[in-house]
């Protein structure tokens, strides 16, 4: 075919706007920190500037790439500013775009093993070396009877650890002629909300999802949690699943496992543990004892796109058995049998997820390992901490503020000591500034900061800048006399 009439990019124009491309995206790194961090657009903003229906005839890239400055940006929040200190990290870097970009240049569906032999031995051995990376116990390697696979989202994850556990606790009768008895999962009142997604989705009912009570550190109570399975099993009900959390959303906290999955060994239960933030840290020997007890569990994840410096999506999720969890997902119509499938010799992974269609996610995540080394994830992880620490004693040298937990990892919770509206004033203002962005929670019904630091490029600097900020901003108010 004349190249000319092509409809498609030629291999010229694609290479010189490839180049493009990476020349805009290393500029927006080197001025992000100069953009306002919570996009200022207003709801309609950026519809509002787009034409009402798509061009009959093709356009060339650079109009898409001048509609990225001016029509798109103004409504980009930027996660990738150092100043960016809400919800949690979501790392972003060279190696992981570039390792993307390789796997979205392969363009390969790796559903099954014979769809793309690289694309499942890669991800297969990338989480056996987080195994060792992290020290998590040996039984989640491939290599022994469990096994590790990437999610798009640890949402997914616990999802699917449900779906398993939902099997075994109905011996295999859900997936056939449903199950008429009634399970029940239990989680901490700090767990993340993706568990009561999950429990609706499989049709476990909101009902039987029982939220336990925590100490004064917001660790789930295991004396709690033992009450209400035997509470349960007296009124002839089947406790299925435990959801516990190592570094919850809204404090970090750390449930504990050892305690947790002695109770669930007990009674049969399945564990899953919830890592999705604060897993990552454990890279660093001086933060493995935030697993302490991970043996006792079915199940696990976590997610190198909050703190590994991998770009998202990029969810870990480990199970012991992967018998357990192949049994509960894998349908295999006709066009889907392959001769390796058959003789058990590979794994197919479109059976350890929902979707049957799977990227070639590995690639990142083996770009970023391979850039940094164990050594550079290390001093990553450590340099955050080690922020979070520093401002935790700034904070507590002014007695004007109080910590709301302790400061385990990486994320502070603190609180100007007065009413509810002078701290949400305060984040109002601070958030309006474009300086940075925080968000809140709510920690013993009272209203709570949440400084969550470990974005790629944030160093302390940037943190005791915005601590900085926040002081003289609570000034501001107290000469205002909210208070
Ligand atoms: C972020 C987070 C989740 C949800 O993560 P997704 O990957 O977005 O689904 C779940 N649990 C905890 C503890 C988290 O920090």
């Amino acid at each position: 075919m004349d190249n000319k009439h092509s409809i498609h990019m030629t291999i010229d124009e694609f290479k010189k706007n490839g180049y493009k491309v990476i020349d805009w995206i290393a500029e927006y790194y080197q001025n992000v920190d100069s953009l306002p961090v919570l996009s200022q657009a207003r709801p309609g903003d950026i519809r509002g500037q787009l034409p009402d229906h798509p061009p009959e005839d093709g356009e060339t890239f650079e109009a898409v790439l001048a509609d990225m400055n001016e029509k798109i940006l103004p409504g980009v929040t930027h996660w990738q500013s150092p100043n960016f200190f809400a919800f949690f990290p979501c790392n972003s870097t060279g190696p992981a775009i570039l390792g993307d970009m390789l796997s979205t240049g392969l363009g390969v569906q790796g559903m099954l093993w014979a769809t793309s032999p690289a694309c499942t031995e890669l991800e297969t051995h990338v989480l056996d070396w987080l195994v060792d990376m992290l020290h998590l116990p040996e039984k989640f390697k491939s290599t022994s009877t469990g096994g590790g696979v990437i999610h798009d989202t640890a949402s997914s994850a616990i999802l699917c650890a449900l779906l398993a556990a939902r099997e075994k606790a109905s011996n295999g009768k859900i997936n056939e002629t449903g199950f008429d008895g009634k399970l029940r999962v239990y989680t901490s009142n700090q767990a993340h909300s993706s568990i009561e997604k999950a429990v609706k989705i499989t049709g476990i009912g909101k009902h039987n999802l029982r939220s336990i009570t925590v100490d004064d550190e917001f660790a789930m109570r295991p004396s709690e949690l033992r009450r209400a399975v035997e509470q349960d099993i007296r009124d002839g009900l089947t406790p299925a699943f435990v959801c516990a959390t190592v570094g919850t959303t809204s404090s970090t906290a750390l449930d504990p496992l050892t305690e947790i999955g002695n109770i669930c060994s007990e009674f049969g239960i399945w564990l899953h543990v919830d890592a999705a933030m604060a897993g990552s840290a454990a890279t660093c020997p001086e933060y493995r004892f935030i697993h302490e007890g991970l043996e006792l569990a079915q199940s696990y994840c976590f997610n190198p796109h909050k703190f590994m410096l991998t770009n998202f999506d990029c969810s870990c999720f480990y199970v012991s058995n992967r018998d357990a969890l192949i049994d509960s997902l894998s349908i295999t119509p006709e066009y889907l049998k392959t001769k390796e499938s058959k003789s058990n010799s590979v794994f197919d992974y479109r059976d350890w997820q929902i979707p049957l269609g799977r990227r070639f996610r590995s690639l990142k995540l083996w770009s970023v390992i391979r850039h940094y080394g164990i050594k550079g994830i290390q001093a990553h992880i450590r340099q955050h901490i080690g922020s979070a620490k520093a401002l935790t004693e700034e904070i507590n040298k002014d007695d004007r503020f109080e910590l709301m937990a302790p400061t385990v990892l990486n994320l502070v919770c603190f609180r100007y000591k007065g009413s509810d509206e002078f701290n949400e004033a305060l984040v109002q203002r601070l958030n309006d500034s474009g300086k940075l962005y925080l968000i809140h929670t709510k920690l013993n019904n009272k209203y709570t900061i949440r400084f969550s630091i470990g974005q790629t490029k944030t160093t302390w600097d940037h943190v005791i800048k915005a601590w900085k900020l926040i002081l003289q901003e609570t000034k501001t108010l107290e000469k205002n006399r909210i208070s």
